[in-house]
């Protein structure tokens, strides 16, 4: 029987509680499948091994993970320790090196859930937003001078290189390609930003002759907003860089109903590294401990997972596993509007595993 060894690295806040519940559901789905197991490896990185050793993840830890099947994440930040530290020290610690460029968030509105966009019916947004997940605004360049002086000044360089921006887009019209509406929305700055967001565009319009059957067109980040507010229904894959990516899918979350729910896979399409699925939340540490976190968007990763290991039967009873429970409004936890609380919405998934044929 094939085993797939995992990394869990629940780190921080919620982190844990939906991590643990994760694991709970990929354990049960192995056990209803019987062709598969899992062998879960636990790292307690985050903002409390930080207080304790000065740094998020040991220095080997790369090394510790290096040869897992996947790695399930949680969510790095901690109230005592400054975002950019938590955030530079685990998740892109872990995302860069092992060049989990695509970032693949998918959004749609699961049945039982209403979206704030009253007008709109649930399979009227079905979206998937790629990331450019290793450079751009993110890359880590720049630096601040002359601190605690009137000339005090500081720069982010945003740098894309013209074979990052290949490789993204080239993954984004191959994913538009593998859906049915073959539609893809290439987001831009192009107009402000007039020297990587230019090239960015000459490189959509190469890669684009590539795909003759992809439908394409073009959107400066400020209009995209509107429009997937406005017209959502006219929007299927969508690429952006990594802070327009960042920005847009948070938007996207909300629309779907609540942030909860988001799922989202950082993946090394070479499969060179391991890739990591995580929910798109943080550590929300105003529900911490109160064990009312949503889990859905970390059993929504765990699809992602799983179909990225190509065990997409699993995948497939997991998903509808999850919209059966997201369609009693009594499994819904607070943020839905609900009562329910993680434990109970787990119950129901681990239950609908089994009832699943
Ligand atoms: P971080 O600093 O790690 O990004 P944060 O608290 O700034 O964390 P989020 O964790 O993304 O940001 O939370 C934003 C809001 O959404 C919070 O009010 C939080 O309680 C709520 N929230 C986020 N994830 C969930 C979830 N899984 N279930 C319920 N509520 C959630
Ligand atoms: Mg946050």
């Amino acid at each position: 029987m094939k085993t797939y060894n995992v990394a869990a690295i629940p780190g921080d806040g919620i982190g844990s509680e939906v991590v643990d519940a994760g694991v709970e559901v990929l354990k049960a789905l192995a056990k209803r499948d019987g062709a598969f197991t899992f062998h879960f490896d636990h790292f307690d990185w985050g903002g409390e091994y930080y207080k304790r050793h000065g740094r998020m993840m040991p220095e080997n830890g790369r090394d510790l993970i290096r040869n897992h099947d996947a790695i399930l994440f949680g969510s790095a930040g901690h109230p005592e320790i400054p975002d950019h530290i938590t955030l530079w020290g685990l998740r892109l610690a872990i995302c860069q090196p092992f060049d989990q460029y695509a970032n693949v968030r998918p959004t749609r509105i699961l049945p039982g859930i209403t979206s704030p966009l009253r007008a709109v019916k649930d399979k009227e947004l079905d979206w998937v937003i790629v990331r450019e997940n290793s450079e751009g605004e993110y890359a880590g360049v720049g630096g601040r001078v002359h601190q605690g002086s009137p000339l005090e000044a500081a720069t982010d360089v945003a740098m894309f290189t013209r074979a990052g921006v290949e490789r993204i887009m080239r993954f984004a019209f191959g994913l538009a390609r593998s859906r049915p509406r073959k539609l893809l929305t290439v987001v831009t700055k192009s107009n402000a930003q007039r020297h990587a967001m230019v090239m960015w565009d000459e490189i959509a319009a190469e890669v684009a002759r590539e795909f003759s059957d992809v439908t394409w067109d073009k959107m400066l980040v400020d209009a995209m907003t509107m429009r997937m507010v406005m017209r959502p229904q006219s929007l299927d894959t969508i690429v952006a860089t990594n802070l327009h990516a960042d920005v847009l899918s948070d938007l996207a979350a909300a629309l779907a109903g609540s942030l909860g729910i988001a799922p989202t896979a950082n993946l090394n399409p070479e499969r060179k590294f391991p890739s990591m699925f995580e929910p798109i939340h943080g550590s929300a540490f105003d529900i911490t401990g109160k064990g009312i976190a949503n889990p859905v968007g970390t059993f929504w990763s765990a699809v992602m997972m799983l179909e990225h290991l190509g065990e997409n039967a699993a995948a497939q009873r997991l998903m509808k596993a999850i919209e059966r429970v997201t369609a009693n409004p009594e499994l819904h936890t607070p943020d839905l509007g609900g009562s329910a609380n993680t434990r109970k919405v787990t119950d129901a998934v681990v239950s609908a595993i089994q009832a699943e044929n």
